[in-house]
This record gives C-alpha cells, sequence and structure tokens, in this order.
C-alpha cells in the first residue's frame, strides 16, 4: 500500500542524511496520503537500509493502520502539525548544525537574506519540552502559526512544506541562513536583518515572480 509515497519518503531520509542534516538515526520525516493518513519513518532505523516496508502508516488518532514498524518517536510531533495545518502535505524533522546552536542560544532567525524570504520571513524557537512529549508536539504547532518552520528549544529545526520537495528544501535553506547569521553575529559586529516591510514585499513579489511560469 502506497509504496511509491514510501519510497519517496526513504530517498528524502537519505538525502537528509547526506546533506549532513541528522547524524546516524536521528531526524524523521513524514508524508500526508490522504486527508486522514500518512506515512512517517520508523524508529531508530538507519536510512539507507529501509524499505517500504519498514514505513508506517497511521491515522490522524494516531493509530497504526499499516506496517509492523514502531513509528518515529516524534510521530506526535508530526500527528499534531497535520491535525492543526491541513494545507501541509509533508514534514522534515532534522538535527542541524547552525540551527542547534540558535536552539541553544533561544535565538530566532530573523530575515538575512531573500533565499530565506522564498519560505518565512522569520523563524521561531518553539519551548523547551522533551523529545517524544504531546507537549513537544504542542509548543510547535504554537510557534508554527508565525511560520512552516520552526526551531526547536535544545533540540533541532522542524520544517512542514506543500510537499517533501518544499518541506526539505525549505530545511536546507534555513540551516544555510542560520549558518550565516551565527557566523555574522561571531564577528562581534552589528548583524543587520532585512526589515519588517521590505521582507513582507519582497515575499509577495518572489511568490509572484520567482522561477519560471507559463
Ligand atoms: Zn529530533
Amino acid at each position: 500500500m502506497f509504496d511509491e509515497m514510501k519510497k519517496q519518503l526513504i530517498e528524502y531520509g537519505i538525502k537528509l542524511l547526506r546533506s549532513n542534516q541528522v547524524s546516524g538515526t536521528a531526524g524523521n520525516l513524514s508524508i500526508k496520503l490522504s486527508p486522514n493518513l500518512f506515512a512517517i519513518t520508523p524508529s531508530g532505523m538507519p536510512y539507507e537500509s529501509l524499505e517500504p516496508s519498514d514505513i508506517p502508516v497511521l491515522d490522524l488518532d494516531g493509530n497504526t493502520v499499516d506496517g509492523n514498524r514502531k513509528p518515529s518517536i516524534e510521530f506526535r510531533l508530526h500527528l499534531e502539525i497535520y491535525r492543526n495545518f491541513p494545507d501541509v502535505n509533508a514534514i522534515v524533522h532534522a538535527h542541524p548544525i547552525y540551527c542547534g546552536v540558535l536552539s541553544i542560544l533561544r535565538l530566532p532567525l530573523p530575515a538575512v537574506n531573500e533565499t530565506m524570504l522564498m519560505y518565512t520571513n522569520f523563524v521561531p524557537v518553539s519551548d523547551y519540552a522533551n523529545c517524544g512529549t504531546e507537549e513537544l508536539a504542542k509548543n510547535v504547532v504554537s510557534a508554527m502559526k508565525e511560520s512552516k518552520a520552526v526551531i526547536m528549544a535544545n533540540h533541532g529545526l522542524v520544517c512542514a512544506g506543500s510537499s517533501l520537495k518544499q518541506a526539505f528544501d525549505m530545511c536546507e535553506t534555513i540551516e544555510r541562513c542560520a549558518m550565516m547569521y551565527v557566523l555574522a553575529l561571531s564577528t562581534g559586529r552589528t548583524a543587520y536583518t532585512i526589515d519588517e516591510q521590505c521582507a513582507r514585499e519582497a515575499m509577495e513579489f518572489l511568490k509572484k515572480h520567482y522561477g519560471q511560469r507559463s
């Protein structure tokens, strides 16, 4: 059932590992299969060894409806995001280094450049809660009302997108911007950011004009 979607999930899990956004079996990804079902990576299994049969399918009540593997311990986080944001079709959760630095400093990422504005003009830091808990899921959902990319305090990054590709690209872009911001701050000089009005205008402009359109 849903083998093509499960294969896509595995492919992006391997990409996440190879792009250094996670190490070992850390991080997790999910993709919506229907309004009430999603596939999620299993708990503690190496991405490179995954087969479609290793990918559990859950409903929005948190029941496993397909597969024998235990879902990622962060399945509540994915569940809560899907329940609250029906426009989200895929979620990527990673532990990239520079977002990790901001998560320890509890510093949100402001609008640092226009690449970031393709996705968001601000990445908030959600309140701390232990991994796998309902509280963590609720804290992230609350921060996600401001932005589909959220830095999780003393933990990592989560990006929710309209597709797996979009959620993955968002993670890569936000991490790259976090890296620039941390390096800029580390010089001890003033780190300038794009002002709010300009950022909003640029976001509108990019939404309408970026890329190839017919
Ligand atoms: Zn994590």
